[in-house]
This record gives C-alpha cells, structure tokens and sequence, in this order.
C-alpha cells in the first residue's frame, strides 16, 4: 500500500532529524556547558531548510500542543495566508481545521507518554462530505529536556482514499455481477488458464464442484482437451484476438458421463494496465434449446428446399415488396442461370415484352392489397424462347398477420396452350371445310333442279352425270371428314376395336393403288416388293393408314405426281411399308410433332393443303394398337417418306 510506504519513508526522514538534532545537541554541549532546550529549538538555517527540504506537511509542537514550527509544505498544504502559526495552540490555528483530533482524541496517547507514535488515518466528516487524514505523530523526547516535542506530519488523503475506495466499489460490484450473473462467466490467468474467478453458473456447468479456483482449467475439465478448446484458449491468450462461437457443441462430463450442450461464448483477452495480456475471460450463455430448435428448423429448411426443388413447377420467393429471394432448381435448369444471376435481375426481365406491363401492374396491385394472384404469362427460357406458364401466387402471413413473404408457383403450360390453339384451329377448318361440300352439294342440286323446272329441256340435254360426279366427290369428302371425326371420338372413348385377319399385304397396297389410280389418273405410283408378306390384322383399318400416306404424299407435293411404294421385311420379325414422296417434306423439329392430335405445320398454308391434322393421329393410333411403330424421314424441299411397321407373327 502506498500509505505505508510513505509512513516508512517518514519514519526514515525522521530518523535523520533526529541524528541532525543529536549533532546539534553534541555540539551545542560541546560550546557551553549550559546548553539548553530552548536554545535548541531555535533552528538555525540549516536545520529549517533540512525541515522545509521533506516532502511532507510537517509540524513541531511542544508537549502543550503549541506550534514550535510548521515547514514549507504544510504551509502549502494548509496554512492560512498570513498567519504564522508558531507559538498558537494546534486546534486553534488554519480556522481551527485540527480540532477534529482534539475530538477523536488523537493525540491524547502521546501526551500521556502511553506510547511514542501514532500511524492513523482519520476520517471525519466535514461540509456534507467524508475526509480522510494520513496522520503520524512521533513523540521526540530529548535527553536533557523535562519536556518532549511533538513531530505531527498530516497529509490530506480524501481524494487518494476516495479513488480507493471508488476501486474497491467498482470490484465488488463487478465481483456481484459475475457471481450474480446467469451468464456462465470465468477469469483464468496464464498460458496454463488458472482459474481465478469462476461464477456459480459456470460452476454448475462444468459440473466439477465449488473448489476449482487456483486450478488449471484443463485439468479441472479433461474432456475439452480433446474438443479443440485448449487450442483457441492459448490462441485468444497469445494473439489477443477474441474469439466468438455461436451454438458450439461442446461435451461436459458429469457423473462419469459425456453431456453435449450448446453455447454461445466469447474468450476475450485480460489484459493489466499496461495492456500485456494476463489471462483470458469466458462470457458463455447455455443455448442448447435454441440451438436445438434452430436444428430443427435447419432440417425442415433442408428438406423444404429439398422438396422444392425437386419440384418440376418453378417456385420463387420474393419479399413483402417483391423482391426475389429464392428460386428452385427447376427456375434455375428453365433460365440456364444461376441463382445468384436470378437474384441480381428483376424478374419482370423475364416476362415477355406483350404482358410485362400488365403483369408488373397486377403484381403492384397485388403488394398493395396483399391478394393472391393468378395469371397467365409468358416467360424466356434459357434460348430465349418465350413459353406460356400459369403463375400463382400467395402471401405467408406470420402470426401477426404480416407478410412476410410472396410465394409463387409457375407452371408451364405451353402444350397446353398449344393444344387449345390446335383445337380452336381445329374447330374453325371443320366449320369451314363443312360448309364447302355442303354448299357446293347444294348449289349443284339447285342447279339440276332450275334445269329440270325449265319444261323443255330433256333429260339427255342435261349435264347430270359430271353434277352428280361432282356431288359424289363431296359427300366422299364429308363422308371421310365425318368417319375420321367419329375414329377420333372412338380413340378417345377408347372404343376402337380391331377385326383382325390374316392378308397379303402386297396384295393390298396394289389394291388401294388401284382404287387411287382408277380415279386419279395422272398419278404415278410406283410399287416394289421385296417380301411375301402375310400379316394378322386389321385389313380396312391398315389399309386406311396406307390411303392416308398416299393422300398426303400426293397433297404435299405440289411440283410432283410421283409415289414409290416399298413393301419390305425389317427384319425377321416385322415387315415395312413405306410411302416415299418428292414434295415440301417436313423441318426436323416439326417430325415428332405431326402425330399429334390436330398439329398441322403452320407454314403449311391452311388455304394450300385442305386437312384436319387428325390423319396421322389416326395412322399413328392404328400402328401402336397393331404393336407396330410409325415414323417419317424427310428433309425440307426434298420430299417425305412415312414408314409403318408390324410385326409378323402377330397373336
Ligand atoms: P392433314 O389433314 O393436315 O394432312 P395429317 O395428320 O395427315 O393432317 O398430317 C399432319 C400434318 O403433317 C400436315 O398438316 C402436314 O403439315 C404434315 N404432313 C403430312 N404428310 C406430309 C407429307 N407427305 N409431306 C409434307 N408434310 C406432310
């Protein structure tokens, strides 16, 4: 303590006063026999300034308490301006400041002779506050002398003792807060983290009893050597770095048990006054629950998202403003980006041109009611072609009733679109190719009619057999357009049924030549046999298929009239008929997608090529009930060639 310091570093000083005062008492006895005290405490200059060089406030009083001398400092200290205090009583002088030892009785020791110095600090009040005074006091009793003196040093030690104090205050309230604190709170010291101070709640924790304090914390705790933390411990205590965790695992053994908690901590160096580092401090909260939940949540997260996107629909989240923080994989495979790409663009990029105002109002619209919504739009793929999507979306609500969030699903629905544009096309060529042999039967009924009202005319004069021709050829028009529609209703209604026989395949296709030739005769079809091919199947339905190439391959080529015909084994167990022609042929892309349902290639003028795109879906349908298999080969401006194939030994 630094007081008593100063208490010996008086003692010292007095000390060599008094050897000053015995050499001066030796050489005054050594002059005049007749020495007395008197004359010794008139100082000469030299033992003043001995006095006055001390660096404390210092006071001389006779055995009556007078004044014999005050030095420099204690003038400084506490003297009155202009005032000498020599010859004038303690507790009277500096406005009586010394009567408080009068009334704790301070001095009374040393005037009775009950003992010769007194080390005390006084406390007392004065104005409303506390004070404190380092007061030593040493009997000086000369050897001649009836009477002794009074050394009195006083220094004022409020301010030194308040910030004493004020420490003290400070370390007990921090000694509080860490034994009080339900925070898991520690201070080791050292490379080898002697534990200081440990709180109660960490205490509990490590499960190893009260009496932990002085120990080192590895050996207190084994276990965690194992776990990594003697590592970050000596890192913290020589880089000064702290360290943060956040719901770490570690495994405390209790009871000869390994028990896994979680813990949100921080290892923050000790450093001394002088900023070296001393030791580490360990803040740690128990977060097992949260952490366990946050587990949980994570898992169902991962699962969630999992889920997502495995999702064939595209699934995007935004935020309450409607800004993008999610997409699945199957949005990330569609735009051929990457989920950072989809983040950093506004999705309205995506939309196509034609609706993205709309679109973007209606989303405005929708942020601003907090309404689902649902829409039809078009969005770009990863080639930049626009396909049509069915888009929904929903707020999650929390349970304060806040959006939190917009989710949308997007579903493509292109063929679905496209379906819908082939039946509405559909439905307006039926209407339109209807009504063409329908009027046309009509006028050429009206017109024999007006012949045959005009009296005159005889029968033999009348143009009746090339109408009636005419009219035949349209009812085979309606008749062929009203049974294709009524196979189609069967196929749908899946009540197609097949009347299996067995017949010469060869034999058919030279039928069907036949019958088309009969009536068209500036066609040139040419056959080729390669095989003797008996088939079981159904012969008027095959033989439609084959009527259906053969049309199509005269329809489809303007510039030509020729038709080669191939019937050939592909291999032992099928035989082929192809139906080659030197027309338009058909774009790669379009191949696959003519045997749909009502798809005609819509270059292909409406006007040009009369049909339903149903002929094909039909051939198709028949083949695949057959077990047999359908294809084209072509190339663009080069021509066509269909192919059916069916198996031979067919049960
Ligand atoms: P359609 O009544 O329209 O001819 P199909 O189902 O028979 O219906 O044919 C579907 C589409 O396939 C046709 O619209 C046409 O565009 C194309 N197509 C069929 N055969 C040929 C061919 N030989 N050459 C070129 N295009 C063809």
């Amino acid at each position: 303590m630094d007081y008593k310091l100063r208490i010996q570093q008086l003692e010292n000083e007095l000390a060599e006063a008094k050897n000053r005062i015995k050499e001066l008492e030796s050489s005054t006895s050594r002059e005049s026999s007749n020495t007395n005290y008197k004359a010794l405490i008139e100082f000469n200059q030299m033992e003043k300034s001995v006095l006055d060089f001390i660096h404390c406030p210092l006071l001389i009083l006779d055995q009556d308490l007078k004044v014999v001398f005050a030095n420099n400092k204690y003038q400084q200290a506490f003297g009155k301006e202009n005032e000498d205090p020599k010859g004038k009583n303690l507790f009277e002088i500096d406005n009586n400041q010394w009567e408080v030892l009068q009334s704790q009785k301070v001095l009374e020791p040393l005037i009775s002779s009950a003992t010769d110095s007194i080390h005390q600090e006084i406390k007392f009040e004065k104005t409303g506050t506390t004070n404190f005074l380092s007061l030593n006091a040493h009997l000086i009793s000369l050897d001649d002398a009836d009477k002794g003196y009074i050394l009195l040093s006083i220094e004022d030690n409020t301010e030194k003792r308040k910030a004493e104090l004020k420490l003290e205050d400070s370390e007990q309230k921090y000694k509080e807060l860490v034994h009080s604190s339900n925070s898991l709170m520690a201070i080791l010291s050292g490379p080898d983290m002697i534990i200081e101070t440990a709180n109660k709640s960490i205490k509990k924790v490590w499960g190893k009893g009260n009496n932990v304090e002085g120990r080192s914390l590895f050996e207190v705790l084994p276990e965690i050597k194992k776990q990594g933390m003697p590592e970050l411990f000596r890192n913290v205590y020589k880089t000064g770095e702290p360290y943060i965790a956040k719901e770490r695992p570690i495994k405390h053994e209790k009871n000869g048990k390994l028990i896994l908690r979680y813990f949100d901590f921080i290892y923050q160096p000790q450093r001394n006054s002088r900023g070296e580092i001393e030791g580490v401090s360990v803040i740690a909260n128990d977060v097992t629950q949260q952490a366990l939940l946050n587990k949980k949540i994570r898992k169902s997260e991962r699962e969630f998202r999992h889920l997502v996107n495995f999702m064939p629909h595209k699934i995007g989240a935004t935020d309450p403003k409607g800004f993008a923080t999610f997409y699945n994989k199957s949005w990330l495979d569609y735009t051929g980006k990457t989920l950072e790409e989809m983040l950093s663009e506004h999705w309205d990029m995506l939309i196509h041109p034609s609706e993205r105002e709309e679109v973007v109002s209606q989303v405005q619209e929708m942020l601003k009611t907090g309404n689902p919504l649902e829409l039809e739009l078009r969005i770009k793929d990863k080639n930049g072609d626009y396909k049509w999507h069915l888009a929904r979306t929903t707020p999650i609500i929390d349970e304060d009733g806040e959006i939190t969030s917009w989710l949308t699903s997007s579903t493509e629905i292109q063929k679905l679109k496209e379906e819908e544009e082939r039946k509405e096309g559909f439905l307006k060529l039926v209407s339109h190719e209807l009504k063409t042999p329908v009027t046309s039967i009509k006028g050429y009924v009206q017109l024999l009619l007006s012949i045959m009202a005009k009296e005159k005319t005889d029968i033999e004069n009348m143009p009746v057999k090339p109408y009636l021709n005419r009219i035949e050829s349209q009812v085979d028009r309606l008749i062929r357009l009203i049974s294709e529609m009524l196979d189609l209703s069967r196929i749908e209604q899946n009540e197609m049924e097949l009347q299996l026989t067995t017949f010469d395949l060869n034999k058919q296709v030279e039928d069907i030549v036949e019958d088309l030739t009969y009536t068209n005769t500036d066609i040139q079809i040419e056959i080729e046999h390669e095989c003797e091919c008996k088939v079981m199947a159904d012969r008027d339905r095959i033989g439609q298929v084959i009527i259906n190439f053969v049309n199509n391959a005269l329809k489809y080529s303007p510039d030509s009239n020729r038709v080669e015909i191939k019937v050939f084994r592909e291999d032992e167990n099928n035989v082929a008929v192809s139906v080659r022609d030197f027309g338009i042929g058909i774009d790669e892309k379009e191949q696959q997608q003519i045997f749909k349902r009502f798809y005609r290639i819509s270059g292909n003028n409406d006007e040009t090529y009369a049909g339903f795109g149903i002929g094909l879906y039909l051939s198709n349908e028949i083949i695949e009930r057959h077990n047999g298999r359908i294809f084209v080969n072509s190339t663009l401006g080069e021509g066509s060639e269909f192919t059916f194939t069916l198996p031979l030994n067919q049960n």
